[in-house]
């Protein structure tokens, strides 16, 4: 069975068992504050578990991508060096939401491994939680109960764990509950006999591994650490789909299967390197397969590498492929892009959203690449300036901070470091390091320190319904609230029964306002989305929570949203238009002041382009097309219609649409009720954020208004400054052609007058134990003739040192050369004797030992400076 039927076979058991299937929810987050990426099925349905949000059907079946390189689960550095965890997996899953529950999700497990898959049952192990005094909780014989039912053999294949590894938890707080892991024994007959499976569950051995998780959730853990009883239990369970697919295929590795396997050969052949040779150069093979996947799924879904948060992480993985391939597989350009359309064969069938951006995905590897490639050098030149330093220095330890900055700056991890200074014999001080790492999570931590308390309940009800689409006000009341310290401040989480306050999503900036009883009045400085829960955050909690409340949105605001919103809208519609269907968004942001919208593009785009845009959208603001909004329209026409879905995005099966002719956009925003309300759009700026995406920032309305006035303003200050109106950039090309000539005058006469000047000095050398020196001070106004003289003499004499002063504006200045026949002779420095001397003229100085440069604020000591130059070159040449 190849991967894909296999994927198919698990759809096809579940769906006969009545329960739907899902499409992957995307795998970079965007509402969840405690995850940036999905690594795990049950991510998206956290809010049913949590009790916020009703399912809509009970059974569900899905793949999940997954991504496992941060937080509680990171098996980054695993990946590679081991065959069974990857960076980014696909995770099958069946679900029950207070539907079925232990019985059948054991029965079903066993059937589609054992007679469907055909896995014979004598590889096959399940673990049951063991039960935890502590805790209260009993062994979970129920479950062990089902288990027995399943297997035939006499032979005990049903073991115990503890909470570690059979009692899952979603987080320091919220649902949980005891589970039963599937593991699988691939080792061949002879070694089965010699050494019994059990023995090696959760051993870490390569081919004992776990394949299935089946969660209980039937607790909820409380902030005090208590447990208490869920109303409803619900199934969870989670598949490793690479690694079934090694279990079914018959392979001991899951870059054995048909799903890596062309990738493999692809690098091999890119590299000339073969697949189990050498472990090290396997690893690395494996290291590059891997990433790729992670890399272009991340892009797919919206998450471009950057240098912060989730764009960081995935700008490591990236990077963590490109230094295997750069030190094992000898790839010094950039390889890694190459291999896209391959995992687009593979893979882009079950995932559209990667054939679909398969160009971009390419050219942002590639540009990462080369980035990366060039900072490589860059370190590693470092590397070896520093040991070289450390070598004059009689050392042999390279200091812990360096390689900080290495691993900080230039994404150089340790081991790397390490591995260069081994090859120089060089040590390095790995405390120092630690000590380095410590000190920035330590930083990071305070960034993030983030407390929370348990929700209290208020009224009985599940969710928020948003009555702000018709209302900016509305009457309401307190369902919860909990208290939040964020780096120290303590606000407030709010959730109402129903409200007007727009959430933080889809790019549009949350909602202020206030909620008020006629008693009290509270601030609502913002409003969040947290998975599908609407929260307003204040800084004070209500008096009385029981009582209703007014809550009024800040219209001004809210209007000035809306119009940014819209003109995004039909910005989108227009770059579509004039530069193509290629266009796609990227990412947006809407806020009272401004609007940023980035998509796909792989040009810059030229200035008549942007006024042609410009343009449009000016045209559909004066056409005042009214909004047209569709609620609750079905996915499939909506689509049907030609409303442009985006990618990254999780959409619901009932989507709203939001219409302004022939702009059609599936959108949950709030939006003008006609378009001649946004006034007036105007572009401000136009620039690239990675490969092929741009970024456009806009304002409308007064802000566009105020914009165009400050920009007037300036011509308007500088037709005065220059007295005429009349064309103005002739006017200024003439200005600055003027001064270009000037400037070139300036240069033939100071160029004249440090010849002369030169040659004044030259006549007034003395002599000091065979050398030539002189120290004068010289009429000029200029620092760069300083500068000048200094050159000429050093690169036409020998066996000379000059030391200048000069008194310019109501500063002292000092020049010192030494010529470099006697810098190689003898250790003298002229960055260090200028530094002595500048303290006379009330200053500081310094620069290289051939030539130094010193600034004071009193000139009146420039003889003594140059007399004390005098002295320190005297006592060196006796
Ligand atoms: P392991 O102990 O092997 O790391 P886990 O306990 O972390 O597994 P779960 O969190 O229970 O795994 O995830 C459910 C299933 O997902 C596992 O049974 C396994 O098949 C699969 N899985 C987990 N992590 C990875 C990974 N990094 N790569 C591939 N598959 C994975
Ligand atoms: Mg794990």
């Amino acid at each position: 069975m190849n991967s894909n039927e296999l994927r198919t076979a698990f759809f096809d058991f579940f769906a006969a068992k009545e329960h739907t299937i899902l499409k992957s929810a995307p795998m970079v987050l965007k509402n969840d504050p405690t995850l940036m990426f999905t690594n795990a099925g049950m991510n998206q349905f956290k809010d049913i578990f949590l009790g916020n949000e009703k399912p809509v059907t009970k059974r569900i079946a899905n793949t999940q991508k997954c991504l496992r390189v941060s937080g509680k689960h990171n098996d980054l550095e695993e990946v590679g060096h081991d065959t069974y965890h990857h960076t980014m997996f696909e995770m099958l899953g069946n679900w029950s939401f207070g539907d079925y529950f232990k019985k059948e999700a054991i029965e079903w497990a066993w059937e589609f491994l054992t007679s469907v898959l055909n896995i014979p049952e004598d590889r096959i192990y399940a673990t049951v939680f063991e039960g935890n005094d502590y805790e209260k909780i009993k062994r979970d014989s129920e479950a062990a109960g089902y288990w027995k039912k399943c297997f035939k053999t006499s032979e005990n294949r049903i073991l115990e764990g503890s909470k570690k590894d059979n009692f899952w938890e979603m987080g320091d707080t919220g649902p949980c509950g005891p589970c039963s892991e599937i593991h699988v024994d691939l080792r061949d007959n002879d070694e089965r006999k010699t050494l019994p499976g059990h023995t090696l569950i959760n051993k870490n051995h390569p081919l004992v591994i776990e394949i299935w998780n089946l969660v209980f959730i039937q607790y909820n853990r409380k902030a005090d650490g208590s447990l208490e009883q869920l109303p409803e239990k619900h199934v969870d369970t989670g598949m490793g789909f690479e690694r079934l697919c090694m279990v079914v295929q018959g392979k001991k590795s899951n870059y054995d299967t048909d799903i890596f396997q062309s990738l493999i050969n692809e690098i091999s052949a890119l590299t000339g390197i073969s697949y189990g040779e050498r472990e090290d150069t396997d690893i690395a093979l494996r290291v590059v397969t891997d990433h790729l996947r992670a890399i272009s799924f991340s892009i797919a879904d919206g998450q471009i590498p950057s240098n912060n948060k989730a764009g960081y992480v995935i700008r490591r993985i990236l990077r963590r492929a490109i230094r295997y391939g750069y030190n094992y597989l000898q790839q010094e350009d950039p390889f890694i892009y190459r291999l896209v359309p391959i995992l687009v064969n593979i893979m882009g069938d079950s995932f559209p959203e990667l054939k679909a951006q398969q160009k971009q995905i390419t050219a942002i590897i590639r540009q990462e690449e080369m980035a990366f490639l060039n900072t490589l050098g860059k370190g590693i030149r470092l590397i070896d300036k520093r040991i070289a330093e450390l070598k004059t220095e009689n050392k042999d330890t390279f200091p812990g901070k360096d390689a900080f900055t290495l691993y900080d700056t230039y994404g150089f991890p340790v081991d790397l470091t390490q591995l260069i200074l081994k090859e120089n014999a060089v040590k390095i001080d790995l405390a120092g390091f630690e000590e380095e790492m410590k000190k920035q999570k330590q930083r990071s931590k305070v960034d993030a320190t983030k407390e929370s308390t348990d929700w209290t309940i208020t009224m009985d009800q599940q969710g928020t319904e948003f009555t702000g689409y018709e209302k900016t006000s509305d009457k309401i009341r307190l369902t919860r609230y909990r208290k939040i310290i964020l780096k120290g401040e303590v606000l407030y989480h709010l959730v109402f029964d129903k409200t007007p306050f727009y959430a933080e999503s889809g790019g549009q900036a949350g909602d202020k306002g206030y909620i008020t009883n006629g008693e009290e009045k509270i601030d609502i400085i913002d409003t969040i989305k947290e998975n599908n829960l609407i929260i307003h955050v204040s800084k004070s909690l209500p008096q009385s929570p029981e009582s209703h409340y007014e809550a009024v949105v800040d219209e001004m605001k809210r209007s000035a949203t809306a119009k940014n919103h819209t003109a995004t809208h039909l910005l989108h519609y227009t770059l579509r238009k004039i530069l193509g269907s290629h266009v796609e968004q990227k990412g947006s942001l809407v806020n009272d002041e401004k609007m940023r919208f980035d998509f796909s593009h792989f040009k810059k785009i030229t200035d008549e382009e942007i006024n042609l845009i410009e343009k449009l959208v000016n045209e559909m603001i004066r056409r005042n097309i009214p909004a047209r909004v569709i609620d609750e329209l079905p996915m499939d026409e909506a689509l049907d219609k030609g409303a442009i879905a985006l990618f990254g995005e999780r959409y619901d099966n009932k989507v709203r649409v939001v219409e302004f002719d022939e702009s059609l956009e599936l959108c949950g925003g709030t939006h003008v009720e006609s378009t001649g309300q946004i006034g007036l759009f105007k572009i401000v700026t136009e620039s690239a954020i990675a490969a092929g995406i741009r970024r456009i920032e806009a304002v409308t309305s007064e802000h566009a208004l105020d914009y165009v006035n400050r920009k007037l303003s300036i011509l308007d200050e500088v037709s005065n400054m220059l007295a005429s109106s009349k064309n103005i950039p002739g006017t200024i090309a003439r200005l600055i052609s003027q001064i270009n000539d000037l400037n070139k005058r300036i240069e033939k006469l100071e160029t004249n007058a440090s010849v002369i000047l030169r040659d004044e000095l030259l006549s007034k050398s003395e002599e000091i134990n065979g050398i030539k020196f002189i120290a004068r001070q010289i009429p000029t106004d200029s620092v760069d003739i300083l500068k000048k003289i200094a050159q000429m003499i050093r690169s036409s004499n020998k066996g000379i040192i000059l030391a200048i002063g000069a008194h310019i504006g109501d500063k002292a200045h000092l020049m010192m050369m030494i010529s470099d026949d006697i810098i190689k002779l003898k250790k003298i420095h002229a960055g260090d004797i200028i530094s002595s001397a500048a303290k006379y003229i009330k200053g500081g100085g310094g620069g290289q030992p051939f030539m130094a440069i010193a600034g004071g604020s009193d000139p009146e000591g420039i003889p003594r400076a140059l007399e004390k130059i005098r002295e320190i070159i005297k006592e060196s040449f006796i």
